[in-house]
C-alpha cells in the first residue's frame, strides 16, 4: 500500500526528540478529527506502535510508528485524559478535558481515552463522539420522509416507549439524541425532559442529563427508579442491557411517561423478542411500546463507483442493477464516502402484532406480521439502496451479515 500524507507527516516527526510524543499525538488527533474518525487504536507490538483508525465503521491501518525514545505516545494520551501515568498494569478510562489539546479552535468533539495492559505495553483507544453540530434534528438523519414523520408523531405522545434497535456502531445514540432534540423543539420547554446515560455523549439544551456512576453505586436501574420520582414527562434511557432496567423503563412507559431508549438487537422484531426473553411481561410490551426503529449505518459509494456486470458480484441479491466501489483520491481509495442510515420502523398499531407478543411468538413471526402491516424491512430497504446506486452489494453484506445472502431475515 502506498504511503499516505498522514503516514508521511507522522513519520517525519523526530522520534528521538523530547517533544516527539506531544507532536505525534497533536498531529494524529488533528488528522483524526479532520477525517471524522470515530475511534483511534494504538497497539504496541514487538516492532513498534501500530496505529489504526475507524472511518465510516471500518478499521484502517495507518502503519507502525516508533514508540518514542524520551516520552511515549500512549503516556502522552494518558496525560491528556488525566489518567495515572505510573499505573500501567491496570485498565484506565478518562476523557480529554475540553481545550486541553488545541487541535482546532472550533472543536467541540468529546474524546475519551481507554487504556489496557497488553504483552508489549499499554494499548490505548481514543473514542471520538459526534460533534454537537452534527445531526441536529430528526429530519437531518436521512430517514425516509414518511418514517421521520411517523417517528415525529410518536414523539408527541405523552405515554409509551420508543425503542431504537441496532448492533454496536449502528448510530442508535445519534438517532436517540435527534429524537430528544425534536421533543425539545416541539414543546419549547413545556415538558419535563430528563435522561440517564452511560456516558453522556452530547449535551442537549433543554434536557436534564445525568450520567450513571457505577463506582459510586449509581446504577441504571436504581437510578431510573429515583428519576421517576422527579416528575419527568420524557425520559431518555441509555442502552437497556438487563432485565431490571428493561422492566423499570417499560413500566414507566405505562404510567404516563414517554420513554426513549436504545437496545442492542439486529432488527425491530428481534428487539421485541429479546425483551420477551429478558422476562419483561408481554402485556407490558404490547401496551407500552409505541414503535421500534431498527437501524444500521451503511457506507455510501463514492462517485468513482462502477457498474457490476457479473452476477457473481451480486452475491445472490435480487436487484436490477448495482454498483461496486472502485477508489480514487477523494475517497482515500476506499470507494466510499460517508454513511447513511438504513432503517425499518415497526409500529405496534395492529392487533395481530400485539397478539404475537402476548403469545411470545418467534422473531420470524413478529417480523412477518410487521411486514404485512406495512413495515418495509431492513432487507428490502437495503435492496432499494443498491438499486438506487448509493451503496454496493458488498457493503450490504458487510453490514447486514452473511445470513442476508440466503434470503433469511437479517439479524
Ligand atoms: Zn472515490
Amino acid at each position: 500500500m502506498q504511503r499516505t500524507d498522514v503516514q508521511n507527516r507522522l513519520l517525519a516527526i523526530d522520534a528521538t526528540s523530547e517533544s516527539y510524543a506531544t507532536d505525534f499525538v497533536r498531529e494524529l488527533l488533528a488528522f483524526a478529527q479532520h477525517r471524522q474518525v470515530s475511534d483511534l487504536h494504538l497497539q504496541p507490538t514487538g516492532e513498534g506502535l501500530k496505529v489504526q483508525w475507524r472511518v465510516d465503521g471500518v478499521l484502517q491501518t495507518l502503519g507502525l510508528f516508533p514508540f518514542g525514545t524520551v516520552t511515549s505516545i500512549v503516556a502522552r494520551l494518558k496525560v491528556l485524559a488525566e489518567l495515572l501515568t505510573y499505573r500501567t498494569e491496570v485498565p484506565q478510562e478518562g476523557r480529554v478535558r475540553e481545550g486541553s489539546v488545541s487541535i482546532n479552535s472550533q472543536s467541540t468533539i468529546e474524546m475519551r481515552v481507554s487504556t489496557f495492559p497488553t504483552l508489549y505495553g499499554e494499548r490505548a483507544v481514543v473514542r471520538f463522539f459526534a460533534s454537537q453540530s452534527e445531526y441536529q434534528y430528526l429530519d437531518q438523519l436521512g430517514l425516509p420522509a414518511s418514517m421521520a414523520a411517523d417517528l415525529g408523531r410518536f414523539l408527541e405522545e405523552t405515554t409509551g416507549a420508543i425503542l431504537i434497535a441496532g448492533p454496536a456502531g449502528s448510530g442508535k445514540t445519534t438517532t436517540a439524541y435527534a429524537c430528544l432534540r425534536e421533543v425539545v423543539r416541539k414543546t419549547e420547554g413545556g415538558r419535563s425532559i430528563v435522561s440517564l446515560e452511560d456516558p453522556i455523549e452530547v449535551p442537549v439544551a433543554g434536557v436534564a442529563q445525568s450520567q450513571i456512576n457505577s463506582a459510586a453505586g449509581f446504577e441504571l436501574a436504581s437510578g431510573l427508579k429515583s428519576l421517576l420520582r422527579q416528575d419527568p414527562e420524557v425520559i431518555l434511557v441509555g442502552e437497556i442491557r438487563d432485565h431490571e432496567t428493561a422492566n423499570v423503563a417499560m413500566q414507566a412507559s405505562l404510567t404516563g411517561q414517554l420513554v426513549l431508549t436504545t437496545f442492542h438487537a439486529g432488527s425491530a422484531a428481534e428487539a421485541v423478542r429479546r425483551l420477551i426473553d429478558m422476562d419483561v411481561e408481554p402485556y407490558v410490551l404490547r401496551s407500552g411500546i409505541l414503535a421500534v426503529l431498527g437501524q444500521r449505518l451503511v457506507r455510501c459509494l463514492c462517485k468513482c463507483a462502477s457498474p457490476i456486470e457479473s452476477s457473481d458480484e451480486l452475491i445472490g441479491l435480487k436487484v436490477e442493477r448495482a454498483l461496486r466501489p472502485v477508489g480514487c483520491e477523494e475517497c482515500q481509495h476506499t470507494g466510499y464516502r460517508g454513511r447513511r442510515v438504513l432503517a425499518e420502523l415497526m409500529k405496534m398499531s395492529t392487533v395481530e402484532i400485539g397478539q404475537a407478543i402476548l403469545q411470545r411468538h418467534e422473531v420470524q413471526q413478529i417480523q412477518m406480521l410487521s411486514q404485512s402491516a406495512g413495515m418495509i424491512s431492513l432487507h428490502d430497504r437495503a435492496l432499494n439502496a443498491i438499486n438506487e446506486g448509493w451503496t454496493s452489494p458488498a457493503e450490504v453484506r458487510r453490514v447486514l451479515g452473511f445470513r442476508f445472502e440466503s434470503g433469511e431475515e437479517p439479524r
